[in-house]
């Protein structure tokens, strides 16, 4: 109150706008919601505090504001469901640990089934999210009608069978995620410099990495870690490493607000489309990546038209609202699902990347497991399968992430 009537003038910056140093211990490339939730933990759990946080753009600009911001654990594999299970867990603490409100909601994350074989599926998924001390529940058509009577139960090519829902999963505020990691960081000591884009890496002479190159001239460290999501081959590639990874574009779109009506977060099994409903009202809802590569942070018609037909098909309602906006973020989607969390093959270099369509709800856990592995050089326990020569070895982990493409799931 006291803000707005003194004309916005006397607010608090929520976090200090570092010039850079000479020197770190840690510098982070990348202020989206895993590189700064990595500064928090490294600051929070490890005591190391001098780190910087380096953003080409502004804090929030890029994924971690572009997101359809779905919180879930809802994972088959191994390698996955423990590292998702322990994001979730570390959700349900957040704004406690960031005194900020995140506005972490846990509506419910609905995946409906279409047929005997995804129900099947959906069993065996829900079966392992339980052995890993998640929740699952295997609804049945009449329970997903009381839950959400406005889809289209009747559709004589996707009826819908039922779903598998985690009551625990649900959505936060993604804007508002990043800006707490930042405030939180920056509480204990860490510089998040913004408008600072890494150009290049400093080497010695054996080629470990020493340092960045920026716009803002060259900064040492001892360690440097890159969370750069849909530019990691980029930036990666500037230390000559080739990372198993693509940028594609993903859209998401927004209605204008309507009443409450969508209960949780709702997945169709059958076509590329998903939805929720923000605390404001608009209907959030997205479909599928684009199939070939870019970097264009932008969205095109085709696209639209597959999300939309694939809506309809769904719920017919929907047909009804006025679309208010759309947007695109470059995804960086690695070859079998899943993500990295890993020393590179250069020294001094760590690598946490390929997150796909799902890194928002990981940010928690990402953050977590990459700062173990900056402190301590040992991969975290839920993040072991996270390696980089998977891909060379064979052991890769390939599950799609039950995201927005059904024939992937
Ligand atoms: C439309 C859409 C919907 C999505 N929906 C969901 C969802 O519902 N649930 C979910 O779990 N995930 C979702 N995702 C995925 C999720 O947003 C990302 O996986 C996650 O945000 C990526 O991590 P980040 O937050 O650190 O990325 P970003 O916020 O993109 O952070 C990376 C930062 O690195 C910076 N950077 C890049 N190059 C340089 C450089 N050279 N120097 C300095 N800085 C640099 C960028 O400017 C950027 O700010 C969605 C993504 C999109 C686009």
């Amino acid at each position: 109150m006291r803000n707005a009537l003194s004309g916005h003038k006397k607010w608090q910056p929520a976090w200090r706008d570092a010039a850079p140093r000479e020197a770190y211990d840690i510098i982070i490339v990348g202020g989206g919601g895993h590189g700064l939730a990595t500064a928090h933990y490294l600051a929070s759990v490890h005591g190391i505090t001098n780190v910087a946080v380096i953003e080409k753009g502004w804090i929030g600009g890029g994924n971690v504001g572009r997101n359809t911001t779905i919180v879930r654990a809802n994972y088959l594999l191994e390698g996955n469901e423990p590292f998702y299970e322990w994001s979730l867990r570390l959700w349900e603490g957040l704004e406690q640990d960031l005194n900020y409100n995140a506005m972490m909601s846990q509506r419910g994350v609905l995946n409906l089934f279409h047929s005997d074989a995804q129900r099947d599926a959906a069993a065996r998924r829900g079966n392992a999210m339980l052995l890993h001390g998640s929740d699952a529940e295997l609804l049945d058509r009449d329970a997903v009608r009381k839950l959400a009577p406005f889809l289209n139960f009747d559709s004589a090519r996707f009826p819908i069978e039922g779903g598998l829902l985690q009551r625990r999963g649900g959505s936060a505020r993604h804007d508002a995620v990043a800006w707490g990691y930042a405030r939180a960081a920056s509480g204990r000591g860490v510089d998040i410099i913004q408008n600072c884009e890494v150009l290049g890496f400093l080497r010695d002479a054996r080629g470990a990495v020493t340092g960045v190159e920026t716009t803002r001239g060259a900064i040492r460290a001892g360690k440097v870690g890159i969370a750069v999501a849909g530019n990691s081959s980029r930036v990666a590639g500037m230390a000559g490493l080739r990372l198993p990874i693509e940028s594609h574009v993903l859209q998401a779109f927004v209605s204008e607000a309507l009443k409450p009506v969508i209960p949780g977060v709702i997945t169709f099994g059958a076509a590329h489309f998903y939805i929720s409903q923000s605390d404001k009202g608009g209907l959030v809802f997205g479909g599928d990546v684009d199939g070939y590569n870019s970097y264009a942070q932008r969205g095109n018609l085709p696209i639209v038209e597959d999300t939309c037909e694939s809506a309809m098909a769904l719920m017919p309602m929907i047909g009804r609202a006025r679309l208010l906006r759309s947007w695109g973020g470059i995804m960086d989607m690695s070859m079998d699902g899943s993500p990295i969390i890993d020393r590179a093959p250069v020294d001094g270099l760590y690598v946490n990347a390929g997150w796909c369509y799902g890194g928002f709800k990981a940010t928690p856990a990402s953050g977590w497991c990459f700062a173990h592995l900056l402190a301590t050089d040992r991969p975290h326990e839920v993040a072991t399968a996270y390696r980089l020569d998977r891909f060379a070895t064979g052991r890769i982990i390939d599950e799609k992430g039950q995201g927005p493409q059904p024939n992937l799931h």
